[in-house]
């Protein structure tokens, strides 16, 4: 669940990570800061695993926990691009929804 964090610590992200987007999923606060409208009513989505939306203008986004590494992957991050095989976003370690590699049996 997105952090709670206050109006003025919101603005200040936005400010921060509406120019410059890498980063944003280093940034725990950052799940709850809607960078569309800098709304901090962001909260976990109910119908999609994985997403957090914004109740103020219903923009949704990728944020959880990378299956492979734990780290954070945020779909607004450039460094968690899109994949175009399972639609679900790339952790900088490389995994996304796809079946990954086995590392055991890999040649
Ligand atoms: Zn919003
Ligand atoms: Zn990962
Ligand atoms: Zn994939």
């Amino acid at each position: 669940m997105p952090l709670p964090i206050d109006r003025a610590e919101g603005k200040r992200l936005f400010k921060k990570y509406r120019s410059q987007r890498n980063g944003i999923r280093n940034c725990p606060e950052m799940a709850s800061v809607c960078l569309i409208c800098e709304s901090i009513d962001v909260t976990a989505k109910p119908d999609a695993d994985g997403m957090l939306y914004c109740r103020n203008c219903g923009f949704a986004f990728y944020r959880y926990s990378c299956p492979i590494c734990g780290k954070t992957v945020d779909g607004r991050d450039p460094e968690n691009p899109g994949c175009n095989s399972c639609g679900l976003r790339i952790c900088s370690c490389g995994a996304c929804g796809c079946p990954q590699p086995d590392k055991e049996t890999q040649v």
